[in-house]
């Protein structure tokens, strides 16, 4: 029977020699797209009925990239459409298309989604794999051990025409590979299926930890998709851990588990564990009492060896905790990806989350990369906003310490499609770039795995102030937006200068409508699931707005080109704003 070890040596020996290669693995990469999806009908709108097969590598690259043009999530979005109404004939893959992934962002104020097929979940499985492996040339773990794993699979459903919508998470922990990579990796999670699918932040969280607690000393790592989720279910513990002594205690579970299927499967994993609840006690008294809960982790469970989940990007605001929580043990910043497709793995899980690069796998996607520079002024040609951009290139081509947007071409359908992130080239793994992540461009509210941009905010406030007009004599003269990240949950903070009178009532709904207006899909289960909590409203006086632009106009010049940020983490603005407030409402909706 194949070992661990061998696994281990086998997957990264193919990285090895896939990176190696990476720029004829990535003309291979595009021909093999090509040639699987020849015919469909968006390929053939823009490369015509050409033979490709004949054609060398550079020929097929010149022809595919000057002919097909670069597109965002809105111009494929039609095609997608169309099978998740139930169309079958082959319009961006040849193979039939069944399940459609929930991306991040929106569409028109539409919820995004992106064609998910089985090679979705084997490259998902094959960079868990690759992962895996690195991680345990520095810290290897005992086979057969358990993972204490914080994931949430979210609800599923149907479209129009039948397909199944979920998050691609949501697909993968019900996938088949999902169940393989335990085996393959023998490391089990500590929580069945009925925990990972409940569907309910709160029970689900509570179930991980008490399962946890009672698998505690196999527990080998844990980890998450992204930390803001450890961060969250550890300060739950700090004050539910006496709940879960008294469960492990008694071989019991808390009435605040009330999804039977949950309750059932949790029940039947326990038993009355008089002594382990004991030792438990006696160490959060002591975190609880003398240490803040630094260090709870290592203490809790003695045989973790790291902690693995997202720590880049938007995560880093939550490092500080992360590491309160973690004492000694090292922090291994997991890999890069989206739902489109994964895209690097990180190769130095030694390295402390703020210098982790991600090492692109040329095998999964066919990527090109819009060279970068920051804009020196206003009237710089072919800006696009915080950017002037240049012509794509593809992987053969990236500079060292070039910054580049993503732009990808799948097998899942996806054709020159731009991603939206802000990539630095770091370094080379043999022949393929590393890449830093630096920032979701146009991002703007972001708190778990939510993205809103300027344009989301924009709508979802124009949406609300046509209630407030509708309902009231009221308008909004200006706004600014806010992601707390410190409350907890973390929540979205708008800020609204009104002009004329309105009651509070219509103020409370115009909170509700903003919270139900954003339908990123990570916002909705976010908030469904209670990980995000409701969103705030904060009216501010009149002529607040005008005091912002003043502070901030002393500082950065002329006021003809002042424009009021629509989302602030400053300290002068957020305090001007705060100082202001005249009254709050907390959205009712998701209740
Ligand atoms: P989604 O498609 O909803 O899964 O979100 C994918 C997005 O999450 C990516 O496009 C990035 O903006 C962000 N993301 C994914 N992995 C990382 C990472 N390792 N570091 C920073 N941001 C990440």
């Amino acid at each position: 029977m194949e070992t661990v070890e061998a696994g281990h040596d086998d997957v990264i020996g193919w990285f090895e020699h896939v990176s190696e290669n990476a720029c004829k693995v990535q003309s291979e990469t595009l021909r093999r797209i090509l040639e699987l999806n020849s015919g469909v009908e968006y390929l053939t709108k823009w490369l015509g009925t050409v033979d490709i097969e004949k054609m060398d590598d550079y020929t097929l690259e010149t022809h595919f990239t000057s002919l097909v043009p670069i597109v965002s999530h809105a111009d494929l979005d039609p095609y997608i459409q169309r099978i998740a109404d139930g169309e079958t004939s082959p319009l961006l893959t040849q193979e039939p298309i069944t399940v459609l992934s929930l991306s991040s962002g929106t569409t028109e104020g539409r919820q995004k989604y992106v064609p998910f097929t089985r090679h979705s979940a084997q490259t998902t499985l094959q960079i868990f794999r690759l992962s895996a492996a690195y991680r345990s040339r520095f810290y290897p773990i005992r086979e057969g051990g358990r993972i204490l794993e914080f994931i949430y699979a979210g609800k599923e459903f149907k479209t129009q025409g039948g397909l199944t919508v979920g998050t691609a998470t949501a697909h993968y922990y019900a996938s088949e590979e999902f169940k393989t990579k335990q085996e393959t990796t023998k490391s089990f999670t500590c929580s069945p299926q009925e925990v990972i699918s409940g569907g309910d932040f709160g029970q689900c969280t509570y179930c991980h930890l008490l399962l946890g607690l009672h698998y505690s000393s196999q527990v080998e790592f844990v980890a998450s998709a992204f930390s803001y989720t450890i961060v969250q279910a550890f300060s739950f513990f700090e004050e539910i851990w006496r709940e879960i002594c008294a469960d492990i205690k008694e071989g019991n579970l808390s009435s605040r588990i009330t999804l039977p299927k949950m309750r059932k499967t949790v029940l039947a994993l326990i038993r009355p564990n008089p002594s382990l609840a004991s030792h438990i006690e006696e160490i959060c008294m002591e975190l609880e009492s003398n240490l803040g809960w630094f260090g709870l982790i290592p203490k809790l469970w003695p045989n973790a060896k790291f902690i693995s989940s997202i720590m880049t990007g938007s995560m880093l605001p939550y490092l500080k905790k992360l590491r309160h929580y973690a004492g000694s043990l090292p922090l291994v910043s997991a890999d890069y990806g989206s739902t489109e497709s994964w895209i690097g793995v990180n190769v130095d899980p030694h390295l402390p989350p703020e210098d982790v690069t991600f090492a692109v796998i040329p095998t999964f996607s066919y990527f090109e990369f819009i060279p970068l520079y920051r804009r020196q002024n206003e009237s710089d040609i072919g800006s696009d906003g915080d950017f002037v951009e240049e012509k794509p290139v593809p992987l053969s081509q990236v500079k060292l310490g070039q910054e580049y947007e993503l732009v990808l071409t799948t097998f899942t359908g996806l054709y020159r499609y731009r991603l939206g992130d802000v990539v630095e080239v770091t370094g080379f793994h043999k022949g393929t770039p590393k890449l830093s992540f630096i920032y979701r461009r146009k991002l703007i509210l972001t708190i778990n795995i939510d993205k809103n941009t300027e344009k989301d905010l924009q709508r979802v406030v124009d949406k609300a102030s046509q209630l407030l007009s509708r309902t009231t004599r009221a308008e909004v003269v200006d706004f600014t937006s806010q992601a707390d990240v410190i409350a907890r949950p973390g929540h979205y903070v708008i800020y609204w200068e009104i002009r004329g009178e309105a009651e509070d009532k219509a103020l409370e709904e115009c909170c509700r409508e903003m919270d139900t207006a954003f339908v990123d899909y990570g916002y909705v289960v976010s908030r469904r699931m209670n990980s995000i909590g409701p969103l705030e409203l904060r009216v501010v006086e009149r002529g607040t707005f005008g005091k912002v632009a003043e502070r901030c106009v002393g500082k950065c010049g002329g006021l003809n080109q002042f424009k009021t940020p629509r989302c602030t983490t400053n300290s002068v603005m957020l305090n001007i704003l705060d100082d202001s407030t005249i009254k709050r409402f907390r959205s009712s909706a998701y209740n």
